[in-house]
């Protein structure tokens, strides 16, 4: 298991607890960084909201299915950034509803021991999803061993959103758009169970900013310096290095004082890192492993350069920063481009030199664009998104 906070209740003198505490399992996987940034952003607020709540995170498919599907997890930046078709025609294939109960079927058959003991061991009040190959595989089994707990699904996709999302035995689903409900209601879920308060991102998220120019010196920034903020999901995902050097190309320009900064997150490619450590740039470039304060380095940014990563658009969004897309993994994130590009809050661009061109035009001589599409971002932020869910899980549990 990831991460237990068995946080005691509080023992006042004389007073005997009579109920106790609410037992929490969320359930994800590893498969990019958004699962578990979204799953820790919900424990945080479970924990703020009951105190004395229990709240678990596995990842389900790493942890509790057996091999060889217990590898997808760790093969899976692999497959997005090597075989993108090849993951494409996986999502695809198993958005059909007899493709993806099937093979669900044969996974949750060949695991179901370790699901059960997982449960068993747990003991769960409520059981919170917030990835869709873990529904099909857990909620049979749930059905049978606890029928009475309840098993919500909090989607932390934007725009794709997988049918394997939209089990039927969900209780309730949580939906980041308005759309997403629309599209849930299509695969014939009833709107009642079905809700839409945003994707759930980190509390930092819903907390006044510090000083722009404070937030820059934290990260090594010139403080004075407009800053591009350049990422690729938790797996850095994406032809990075190449846009890095043709955005220091052109802003370099002909000479003369640099008109702006590159920040990178080269997250867990230590090499990336090194490399961009080492080269010399016509402007300054600082080269980050992986960020824990997103919110702070969003804040000190103008733009953002990154790959369709709905954790990151639905973050850029609340902190109003600008995106230019430079790619999406197949399948789950083409939809976010749209999300992004129709808002007016970015623009798509996957060539380096022309999303170079594009980064210069609107920090250099387009001011007045780069300011409108900051408040297209903010206009679809959800900053309350993760307290609303919460509250909502909370309001709707069974009562004692
Ligand atoms: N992230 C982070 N620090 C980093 C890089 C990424 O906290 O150095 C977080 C980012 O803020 C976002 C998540 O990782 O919450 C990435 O999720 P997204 O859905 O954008 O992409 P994924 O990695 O799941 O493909």
């Amino acid at each position: 298991m990831l991460h237990t906070d068995p946080t005691p209740a509080p023992a006042r003198e004389g007073l005997v607890m009579t109920t106790p505490p609410l037992r929490i399992l969320i359930l994800m996987s590893r498969t990019g960084g958004g699962h578990l940034a979204s799953a820790r952003a919900l424990e945080a607020e479970f924990l703020r909201q009951n105190p004395q709540a229990s709240v678990t995170i596995v990842d389900l498919l790493t942890d509790h299915i057996s091999f060889p599907f217990s590898r997808l997890p760790r093969t899976y930046d692999t497959l997005v950034n090597r075989a993108p078709r090849l993951w494409r025609a996986m999502w695809s294939v198993t958005a059909r509803p007899a493709v993806g109960g099937s093979s669900s079927a044969l996974v949750r058959r060949m695991s179901r021991g370790k699901i059960e003991r997982l449960i068993r061991e747990a003991a769960p009040d409520l059981v919170v999803s917030v990835h869709p190959l873990v529904n099909d595989l857990v909620i049979p089994v749930l059905a049978r061993l606890a029928p009475a707990t309840p098993y919500v699904t909090v989607v932390t996709d934007l725009g794709g959103i997988h049918p394997l999302w939209l089990h039927p035995d969900n209780a309730a689903i949580y939906l980041p758009t308005a759309k997403a409900v629309e599209t849930a209601m299509a695969c014939g879920l009833p709107k009642h169970r079905l809700h839409a308060h945003g994707l759930p991102i980190r509390a930092e998220f819903a907390a006044a900013p510090p000083d722009r120019a404070e937030a820059r010196r934290a990260f090594g920034l010139d403080p004075a310096l407009p800053a591009v903020l350049v990422m690729g999901g938790g797996g850095g995902i994406g032809p990075i290095e190449a846009i890095v050097d043709a955005m220091a190309e052109t802003l370099a320009g002909s000479g003369g004082a640099p008109p702006a900064q590159i920040v990178v997150i080269a997250g867990k490619n230590a090499r990336l890192q090194a490399r961009l450590a080492d080269r010399p740039w016509p402007v300054p470039v600082v080269p980050l492993g992986f960020v824990e304060r997103m919110s702070d380095l969003m804040h000190a940014s103008d733009l953002l350069i990154t790959k369709a990563g709905p954790g990151t658009i639905a973050e850029a969004s609340v902190r109003g920063l600008p995106m230019l897309i430079y790619g999406f993994i197949p399948g789950q994130e083409a939809a976010n481009v749209d999300h992004v590009v129709q808002a007016g809050a970015g623009l798509f661009e996957p060539d380096p030199a022309r999303l170079a061109a594009e980064v210069s035009a609107l920090l250099v001589t387009d001011r007045a664009r780069l300011a409108a599409m900051a408040g297209k971002a903010r206009a679809l932020g959800r900053d309350r998104a993760t307290q609303d869910i919460v509250a909502s899980i909370l309001a709707d549990l069974p009562k004692a």
